[in-house]
């Protein structure tokens, strides 16, 4: 049987006996060698890799902070958990409350949520609010209909989903056996790039130089003010004023990192290079960090060690975008010939 994160890394997660676990198994995903991808980025065989977080239980990262956010919440008597949400963490805050069998209600940006991840929230029994306004928009909607509600707020302003995603950190460094040289990731709320920053600074002295990508058309952390109307194809990073901008600026600084921006057009790319070289279809967002690498060694930026890529969502997420793309395809009668 597979333990959850918290079962797992138990000593080095503010749990206590009396805390009532809600699990769905998640945590453990694979960190799988990227070699063809490495080739393009003029990387040497065996120093990249892609940490798989579509591999969760309901396919993203956000189910490392849902486990534990969803236990406190259970242990703290809440009568029901909310948030905002881009689509992934109302899919994960709609499944470990099921689980839990809490109430659970997920307010979301009306038209810009990705088919799957509505899928989700529905199937497990979500109360949904569509907000017409964007995903900012959608959490201050949110935020005022908790207070006084007993409802605790799930999102990454919530202590315990931190402090369950910096386990991701702590699988890295075992599956390497160390801390790798450089970690590219995609940066919107900025609550998973302040996460590993801590999973990594509670184990150990050498650390990666943490390196994060915002998209182009919602980049404030780039900018250094807030972008009030985001756009971008990466809906999950679709964010223009993120709730954890200080602690992925100390994670950028404290690491002799960057937080940085790519375009649409960068972001797409590397995700079909993901799915076309290397059998890994991620959602749109998560290739990101990938653009952002892809970016840098075309740009010369000196690059050395072992470099690791998280690749936080799943591409079945959003079944749409893979569809606006020319495909050469054809049609036949069965039975017809078929060369090949
Ligand atoms: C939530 C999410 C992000 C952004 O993570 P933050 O913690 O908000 O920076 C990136 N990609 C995917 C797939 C996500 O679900």
């Amino acid at each position: 049987m597979k333990l959850g994160l918290i079962e797992k890394y138990r000593s080095r997660l503010p749990v206590t006996p009396a805390t009532p676990i809600v699990t769905l198994g998640e945590g453990g995903t694979p960190l799988i060698p990227a070699d063809k991808l490495a080739a393009i980025a003029g990387l040497p065989k065996g120093s990249l890799f892609l940490k798989i977080e579509g591999a969760n239980p309901t396919g993203s990262f956000k189910d490392r902070g849902m486990t534990l956010a969803i236990s406190k919440a259970l242990e703290d008597k809440a009568r029901g958990v909310l948030c905002a949400s881009t689509g992934n963490t109302a899919a994960s805050a709609a499944a470990y409350a099921a689980r839990a069998g809490l109430p659970c209600v997920v307010f979301l940006p009306k038209g810009n949520v990705a088919a799957g991840k509505l899928a989700q929230s529905l199937m497990y029994g979500a109360r949904i609010v569509e907000v017409r306004g964007n995903f900012d928009e959608a959490l201050a909607t949110a935020l005022a209909a908790a207070k006084s509600s007993g409802y605790t707020v799930v999102n990454s302003s919530n202590p315990w989903r931190i402090e369950g995603q910096k386990t991701g950190a702590f699988e890295i460094i075992e599956q390497l056996g160390a801390p790798p040289a450089f970690q590219f990731m995609p940066v919107g709320n900025a609550g998973n790039i302040t996460a590993y920053w801590r999973g990594y600074r509670e184990s150990g002295k050498t650390r990666p130089r943490m390196m994060g990508f915002q998209a182009a058309g919602a980049a404030p952390l780039v900018l250094g003010r807030a972008v009030l109307k985001p756009k971008t194809i990466a809906t999950a990073i679709r964010i223009g004023n993120p709730v954890s901008r200080e602690g992925a600026l100390a994670a950028r600084d404290e690491s002799g990192g960057l937080i940085d921006k790519v375009t649409d057009a960068e972001i797409i790319a590397a995700y079909r290079m993901l799915a076309r070289l290397e059998g890994v279809f991620c959602e749109p967002s998560s290739a990101a960090g990938v653009a952002g690498l892809l970016k840098l060694s075309r740009a010369r930026f000196p690059l050395k060690g072992r470099i690791v890529c998280i690749l936080t969502g799943h591409g079945l997420k959003d079944p749409e975008t893979p569809l606006k793309f020319k495909y050469k395809r054809k049609t036949v009668t069965a039975g017809s010939r078929v060369t090949l």
